[in-house]
């Protein structure tokens, strides 16, 4: 390494998932000295915290996962469609054992700042039992949607039984016979609920907004797909690679919902109907860019939930109005709208009917009744993008936070840079497309290789993002969010505006250009050598 100061580390990354995995790999193939830190005992990143019952993959699994050794592809057996988390982290452990990576990374150890010197050129990084490490390289690895959202109702101490985020399941919590109360109604509940209604003696979802919930239709791997998949997956890399959103899926079809019959598009619609996010890219190319294409996708997916619950009340509660399909990330059902037939779940609009007021030592109170509970889940989702990144203090040059940067716009450059934070990277920060996570990840983990490669051996110090490149990344940035449906999240709380953070405003923070135009992007920064950073031999 090149610093004038000598570092303990080349590189410091916090994050112990898919992130920090693929990182350090590469990092330490390329030569580089690597540190992992991450506040969770276990590798895994949002599989070693999303452990509550039903939790799985929305992407399917032969895709989301990492794709640089051709013999883990071959070697690990997924034994589902969609695998749950315990074989998702099972996973990462079979990649970390198979190289060795074990040694780079500390568990069980919370970052708590990490200050850019200006002096010595390198970063300090503070963790919370007060040591401090040094590198001239710090990286966030820290996952996209990590950092948990807490509602701000009142009482939540005062609750007699076990209260916590669905993201902090406590271990061996077993719902068995137990009246379990879930706040919210995303993702998480959807995967959830039917999970916990199996055994539970009573459930109810508090749901303010409802979703449009997609089919996953999962399924049991057979050793016939399992040969199909691995005879071809350099084909399946190439078409997560090369698609929007990063997911092996076909090429978009070539025709538009609103140039074709009605009845020839119902005929399409309910021939892919098949499970997945692919019914929405291999249907029609235009539904997620016309209003009245979306608006026929949308009552597509409603009227599937009428043929679902049987409970016309219920089923009115559960229709999602007045938004587009995707201003909101949908969620892809394994029974959750089944769930609703059975006896012991419960449904309770909290928005038009009967807000909560507060929770008391037994339940959830609200304008109309109290219900009461053993247990309370709040599965009212993630600080996205920026979350982790806020919470602890990272200060660049200038000694401010990302936290003070952020607080208007959540700008970067292609969601890897930050201006006025040197030899700092992120992968899939803010401004970044959502996609496919591990696809992302390996082609943010491939430039940001080659990005320190090229600072190490043209034998440079220090690169400083430009601020121009960051101003011209979140024009561009804003400019396609708000052709698109998805600028719409703020009127529904849309995390992936920022819109579910009360104390801010919404904001640009999803780059939807389409994730294979960003894979473009990040190569073409690199074959031209990072024109958006200014490199500097000695350290200021
Ligand atoms: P979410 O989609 O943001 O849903 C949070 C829920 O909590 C919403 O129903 C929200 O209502 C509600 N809520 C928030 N604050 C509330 C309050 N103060 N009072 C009452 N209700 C409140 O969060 P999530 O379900 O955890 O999912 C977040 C994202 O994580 C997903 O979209 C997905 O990308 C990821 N995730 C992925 C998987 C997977 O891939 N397997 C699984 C789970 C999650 P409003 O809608 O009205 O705001």
């Amino acid at each position: 390494m090149s610093a004038s100061y000598s570092a303990d580390y080349d590189v410091i990354a916090i994050g112990a998932g898919f992130a920090g995995i693929s990182l350090s790999y590469h990092l330490r193939e390329a030569g580089f000295n690597v540190k992992v830190f991450d506040r969770a005992s276990d590798v895994g990143g949002t599989w070693a915290w999303n452990k509550y019952p039903g939790a799985a993959t929305d992407s399917e699994s032969y895709y989301y996962c990492l794709t640089f050794s051709k013999e883990v592809l071959q070697e690990w057996s997924w034994s589902k469609r969609y695998s749950g988390w315990e074989e998702t982290q099972a996973y990462l452990k079979f990649v970390m054992d198979k190289f060795s990576l074990w040694p780079m990374f500390q568990l069980s150890t919370e970052v708590e700042s990490a200050e850019f010197n200006n002096e010595t050129g390198l970063w300090n990084v503070r963790t919370q039992g007060g040591e401090t490490h040094t590198a001239k390289y710090f990286v966030s690895a820290m996952g996209m949607i990590s950092q948990p959202v807490l509602p701000n109702i009142p009482g939540q101490d005062r609750f007699n039984g076990p209260i916590f985020h669905s993201s902090r399941w406590p271990e061996g919590l077993d719902v068995a016979g137990k009246r379990v109360g879930i706040i919210g109604a995303g993702a998480t509940t959807v995967q959830m609920l039917p999970e916990v209604a199996k055994t539970a003696a009573q459930v109810t979802v508090f749901q303010r907004t409802p979703n449009f919930v997609l089919p996953a239709m999962q399924k049991d791997m057979t050793p016939e797909w399992e040969k199909e998949i691995k005879d071809n997956y350099d084909e399946i890399i190439a078409k997560a690679r090369n698609h929007m959103f990063g997911m092996a899926f076909e090429q978009p079809p070539g025709r538009n919902a609103v140039d074709t019959p009605p009845e020839e598009v119902q005929r399409i619609f309910e021939e892919h109907w098949k499970g997945s996010f692919r019914w929405v890219f291999e249907t029609f190319d235009d539904l997620l860019g016309s209003a009245e294409a979306n608006q026929m996708a949308s009552d597509f997916i409603t009227a599937k939930i009428a043929e679902k619950v049987n409970d016309p009340e219920l089923v009115k509660l559960l229709t999602p109005t007045g938004y587009p399909l995707f201003a909101k990330r949908p969620p892809l059902d394994h029974g959750y709208y089944e769930a609703f037939n059975r006896d012991n779940v419960k449904l309770v609009d909290i928005k038009d009917r009967e807000p909560i007021t507060e929770i008391t030592e037994t339940g959830i109170q609200t304008t109309e009744s109290l219900y009461e509970f053993d247990i309370i889940v709040l599965a009212t989702g993630f600080q996205a993008y920026t979350g982790a990144l806020e919470a602890i203090d990272i200060r660049g040059s200038d000694g401010h936070t990302l936290r003070e940067k952020w607080d208007d716009e959540s700008k970067s450059i292609m969601g890897v840079y930050a201006a006025g934070y040197p030899n700092f990277f992120m992968i899939t920060g803010p401004q970044a497309p959502f996609a496919n996570l591990p696809t992302s990840i390996e082609q943010n983990v491939a430039y940001i290789t080659d990005c320190i490669k090229k600072m190490e051996s043209e034998g440079y110090d220090l690169f400083e993002p430009s601020q121009q490149a960051e101003d011209e990344w979140s024009e561009h940035t804003a400019e396609i969010h708000n052709q698109t449906l998805m600028a719409q999240g703020d009127k529904v709380h849309s995390w992936m505006m920022g819109a579910n953070l009360e104390q801010r405003k919404p904001r640009v923070l999803v780059y939807f250009g389409g994730a294979h135009i960003y894979y473009d992007k990040l190569r073409e920064s690199a074959d031209a050598g990072f024109p958006e950073l200014a490199f500097t031999k000695h350290a200021a």
